[in-house]
C-alpha cells in the first residue's frame, strides 16, 4: 500500500500482478502500457487479494463456482472454499483505504475482474458456465458504487479509457470540493463542469444545477451526498457524439457571429466529420477551444472540457476491441 500520498493526484486502488509484483498464481507479472503510464499520475495502492487472504505464489488457481445457488470462491484442487475470507479481507481494506477515486483491476480473474469471469455452474469444470464479476471487484463495486472501475484488458479501448479517465479525475476534483465543506466551492465545479455534463448527460445536468441552487437551503454534507450521486448518474455511460455535438454548437453560437462565412463553414465540417467518426474529438475540441481563446470567453475558456485529465495522458489509440 502507499504510504504517501500526493494529495494533487488520484488515488487508485490497482491490481498488483498489472506490472508491480510477480503474485499471479503461476509466479507471473503482466506489463500494462496503461498503468505505466499513469503512475506519474496518480497515487496507486496495489492489492493482490489472493495472496492478502493467504494463498501464496505460486497457488493452485481459484474460481468461481455456483455451489447449491450460492456464489463460491473454490480451489478446485484442494476442495477449499475462500469465499469468506475474501470477504473478510475486502471489508478489512475498504476501512482502511482512506478517500480513494478509481480502480484498475485485471480482467478475467475470479477476484479482480470487473465483468464476463467465468463463474462455473457446478464445482465440475465440464457442465458449462456463466458469466459474472469477480468477488473482489464485486465486493469493491457495493461499497464504491460511484467511483471508476476497469479492468486492464478494456482501457485498450479509447473511448472506455477516455471515459474511465474523465470520470476518475472529476470524481477526484468532486473529493476536494467535498473535503471544503463549501457550497461556494461546489457552485464553482458545477460551473466548471457545465460542458463536459452537457456532453455526458443533459438530464442529469439539469438535475446537478437544481441541486446546486439549493432553494430548499439544505446543509452542505446533504447537498454534496445527493449531487455525487447524480454525478454518478451522469457519468455512469459513455457520453454520445450527438451530445457531445449539442456541446459544441452550444459553444459555437457564443462566437458564430464574429468568424466568417468560411470560417464557420469549416467548423460546422468538423462537427460533421465528428459525427461520422471521420475524425477525432481532439480536433474538434482544439479549433472551438481556439477561437474561445481568441474572443477571450472567460466562461468557457474555464471549462473542464477542454482538458478533463492531463493532457500527457492523451492517448488516441484504439484497439479497436
Ligand atoms: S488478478 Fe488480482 S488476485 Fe489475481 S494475481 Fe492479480 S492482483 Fe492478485
Amino acid at each position: 500500500m502507499a504510504d504517501i500520498r500526493d494529495d494533487n493526484k488520484p488515488t487508485v486502488v490497482v491490481s498488483r500482478c498489472l506490472g508491480f509484483c510477480h503474485c499471479r498464481y503461476n509466479g507471473d507479472v503482466i506489463s500494462d502500457a496503461f498503468v505505466e503510464q499513469l503512475k506519474d499520475h496518480v497515487n496507486y495502492i496495489t492489492v493482490c487479494p489472493e495472496v492478502e487472504i493467504g494463498l501464496g505464489v505460486p497457488r493452485n488457481p481459484v474460481r468461481l463456482v455456483l455451489d447449491n445457488g450460492n456464489l463460491e470462491l473454490y480451489q478446485p484442487a484442494t476442495g477449499n472454499i475462500y469465499t469468506e475470507e475474501m470477504n473478510r479481507y475486502s471489508a478489512e481494506l475498504f476501512e482502511s483505504l482512506g478517500e480513494i477515486h478509481g480502480f484498475l483491476l485485471k480482467g478475467r480473474s475470479p477476484s479482480c475482474g470487473t465483468k464476463d469471469v467465468k463463474i462455473y455452474v457446478n464445482k465440475e469444470k465440464a457442465v458449462g458456465s456463466v458469466k459474472g464479476v469477480g468477488l473482489f471487484a464485486s465486493r469493491a463495486m457495493e461499497r464504491y458504487p460511484n467511483l471508476p472501475m476497469e479492468e486492464e484488458g478494456r482501457l485498450t479501448n479509447y473511448a472506455i479509457r477516455e471515459h474511465f479517465l474523465t470520470k476518475l479525475y472529476t470524481f477526484f476534483r468532486f473529493g476536494k470540493v467535498k473535503d471544503s465543506g463549501a457550497m461556494k466551492e461546489l457552485v464553482k465545479f458545477h460551473a466548471g463542469h457545465k460542458y463536459l455534463l452537457l456532453s455526458y448527460n443533459q438530464s442529469q445536468s439539469r438535475i446537478l444545477g437544481k441541486i446546486v441552487a439549493n432553494h430548499e437551503k439544505k446543509h452542505f454534507r446533504e447537498v454534496a451526498e445527493l449531487y455525487e450521486h447524480h454525478l454518478s448518474l451522469a457519468f455512469a455511460r459513455l457520453p454520445s457524439r450527438n451530445n457531445y455535438i449539442n456541446t459544441f454548437m452550444h459553444i459555437f453560437g457564443y462566437f458564430s457571429d464574429e468568424i466568417t462565412a468560411g470560417e464557420k463553414a469549416f467548423l460546422l465540417d468538423r462537427f460533421q466529420k465528428y459525427r461520422e467518426d471521420k475524425i477525432h474529438i481532439s480536433v474538434v475540441l482544439n479549433v472551438l477551444r481556439a477561437y474561445v481563446i481568441r474572443f477571450n470567453l472567460e466562461y468557457l475558456l474555464d471549462q473542464v472540457l477542454w482538458e478533463a485529465y492531463p493532457e500527457e495522458l492523451l492517448n488516441i489509440k484504439d484497439s479497436g476491441k
